[in-house]
């Protein structure tokens, strides 16, 4: 079987979509990556969205980007918003351990201003729908005499959507040298006609149809101790966190006692089972098709009457004796274009219906490795960071709010906003897998895994003692209800949330008024009567609270140093005793006054402050 790197990817990419699990490549992509690496062909592919085709050109568009460049060399057009973002956020993923290079997506709707800074920093990727893009370059914002390869994607739909002219316009702008690439579902007249105009000697690239059904299906094999599949169930959800799938368990108490686990853990989830009444099921099937659960917990006979068709992830907790019913289970998924993902999560015992199924499907199950602690953080502070870049702004709702939200927050740098923002969310997972061990993994695993997770197994083992897996469960609790809060913004969603929602949304104010969950445990904010003025420094707050404090170790966060007073973090199980040893000790000509910082002392503060972070003594 061909390699990316066989094709000529270079170990940056191989690294990031190893990453993404594109283990070996798909046939378009064995087709057009030597196309457009070696041979600078014009290509026309009849390839429909399911089969690869976004890294198939998107790849070697990458590679053969010149990072830090002004102006863009390589442009893709797309006939939607959504298909515009994403691929500009498949490339950014392909393109993650390569420096300064700029993919930007352009589309109508969203602030053109935005888009002409960015273009004006220098991009080298851009990704556009047709009208948006005219109207920049009628603004001269965007520049096209250094494109070299365009990219035609879904050309069908562009026609579709009556795209001709506005194509027509873009590529008169192109230089006459380009290598120009085009992809579509089907070949109507139109797209002949475009590629008589614009390519030379295309090369030609039909790909199978790749989206009948069961086709578009992976199958992926986790094999787990049984008493750790409920753990693992909970990492696959969090390592993929636009999860929208069904959980196959085989008898209703098990469907029950798993989604009950997932509702007390925090997780958008339900059950659905012969022995709810019909009305019940009924609104459970409601919710989930609106998708206000994005996991639901099923027996096979109650899920019969439920018709979805975009369904990321089908979760075999267990796995049926009749293969005939995994085939209909994974058929949930990947259907209507889309890939899908049908995971078995097996004990050793089960095995034997891996095996089974294989022989059924005329596939083989890929043998993964269960997500470890930091790659599920990563994967969700990324995913963050995407649906941030992503969403929506509803200015006549929140514009009114922005002036205070402003003030209040003008005494931080931008980069203090960010991390806070991302902290805010962040946080909850890095406390949740923070020194849990991985999974372990059964002796006898499966010999055709590939992923050193075997090889590691006994060593690791040795070093766990007893951490293993208690970490995690004696941390569920810690952890429930406040898991998916990240996925959760819809407005469905906050009123389905309920008791739990609110209690959760009190305890983030808690947290702003009173202090702050930090690594090493929870800190509270503290006023002290002292400020620049009286030359009070970092230093001086340190040296006040060793003294006082004879060698004990206390942890200090921020401190905000104001004209005559200051504002400072300190670990909250010392919060009290801090206040009783250095009330009315001196400071210079001052009697010390320290306390809980109260909202009303954190309005009155001036904006200009200066501002150190955690130092520990
Ligand atoms: P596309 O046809 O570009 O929409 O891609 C369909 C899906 O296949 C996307 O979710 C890609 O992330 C995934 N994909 C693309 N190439 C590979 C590969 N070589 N191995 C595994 N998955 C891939």
């Amino acid at each position: 079987m061909t390699t990316f790197e066989e094709l000529g990817i270079n170990p940056q990419i191989q690294r990031a979509i190893l990453e993404l699990g594109f283990e070996n490549p798909m046939p378009v992509q064995e087709e057009v990556i030597p196309l457009m690496l070696n041979k600078k062909s014009d290509i026309i592919a009849l390839a429909q969205t399911g089969t690869g085709k976004t890294a198939a050109y998107g790849l070697p568009l990458i590679q053969e980007a010149h990072p830090g460049t002004k102006l863009p060399r390589a442009l893709i057009l797309c006939p939607t918003r959504e298909l515009c973002l994403q691929i500009a956020g498949d490339l950014n993923d392909y393109a993650r351990y390569i420096d300064d290079l700029k993919v930007l997506p352009v589309y109508g709707g969203s602030s053109i201003e935005t888009q002409i800074n960015a273009l004006k920093k220098g991009v080298q990727i851009i990704v556009a729908t047709p009208g948006r893009l005219i109207d920049l370059i009628d603004r001269k914002a965007a520049k096209l005499s250094d494109v070299t390869r365009v990219v035609l994607d879904e050309a069908d739909e562009m026609l579709n959507m009556g795209f001709l002219d506005s194509i027509n316009e873009i590529l008169a702008q192109v230089p006459e040298g380009r290598n120009t690439l085009l992809f579509s579902a089907t070949m109507p007249q139109e797209i002949v006609g475009i590629s008589r105009k614009y390519m030379t000697n295309p090369r030609e690239v039909t790909i199978g149809n790749r989206n009948s059904g069961a086709e578009n299906v992976k199958h992926l094999c986790y094999t787990v101790h049984a008493k750790d599949k409920y753990l693992v169930l909970k990492r696959i959800a969090d390592f993929n966190p636009d999860i929208y799938g069904i959980v196959f368990c085989r008898t209703r108490i098990e469907t029950q006692e798993i989604a009950d686990k997932l509702i007390q853990d925090g997780y958008n989830a339900d059950s659905l089972h012969g022995d709810l009444s019909q009305p019940m099921r009924d609104m459970v099937m409601q919710k989930f098709r609106h998708r206000n659960i994005r996991l639901l917990v099923a027996t096979d006979v109650a899920a019969r009457g439920l018709d979805v068709t975009d369904l990321t992830h089908i979760i075999n907790y267990n796995l049926p004796d009749d293969p005939e019913i995994y085939t209909h289970r994974s058929g949930r998924t990947g259907r209507a274009g889309k890939t899908g993902i049908s995971i078995a999560i097996v004990n050793l015992k089960e095995k034997y219906l891996i095996k089974q199924i294989e022989k059924k499907i005329q596939k083989n199950f890929q043998h993964a490795a269960i997500p470890k602690g930091r790659e599920i953080c990563e994967k969700q502070l990324f995913h963050l960071i995407d649906r941030m870049e992503k969403v929506e702004i509803d200015h006549s709702e929140i514009d009114t709010y922005l002036p205070v939200i402003f003030k209040k927050l003008e005494w931080l740098e931008k980069e203090e906003v960010i991390k806070r923002f991302v902290s805010l969310q962040f946080n909850k997972f890095l406390d949740y897998y923070r020194g849990t061990s991985d999974i372990k993994v059964p002796d006898d695993y499966g010999s055709n895994r590939d992923d050193g997770n075997r090889r590691d197994s006994k060593r690791r083992d040795r070093n766990r003692g007893e951490r293993d897996g208690r970490g995690e469960r004696d941390r569920g609790d810690r952890d429930r209800g406040d898991r998916d809060r990240g996925d959760r913004d819809s407005r469905s969603d906050r009123s389905d949330r309920g008791d739990r929602g609110d209690r959760r949304d009190r305890g983030d104010r808690n947290d702003r008024d009173r202090g702050s969950e930090r690594s090493g445990g929870d800190y509270t904010r503290m006023f002290i009567n002292a400020g620049k003025m009286d030359g009070f420094n970092p230093g001086s707050l340190i040296e006040m609270i060793n003294s006082s404090t004879s060698g004990k170790k206390i942890g200090i966060g921020r401190i905000d140093l104001m004209k005559t007073f200051s504002f400072f973090e300190i670990e909250s199980r010392y919060a009290q005793e801090i206040s009783r040893l250095l009330k009315n000790k001196r400071f210079g000509d001052r009697k010390i006054n320290i306390g809980i910082a109260s909202e009303k002392e954190e309005q009155d503060r001036p904006s200009k402050s200066k501002t150190y972070s955690r130092h520990k003594h």
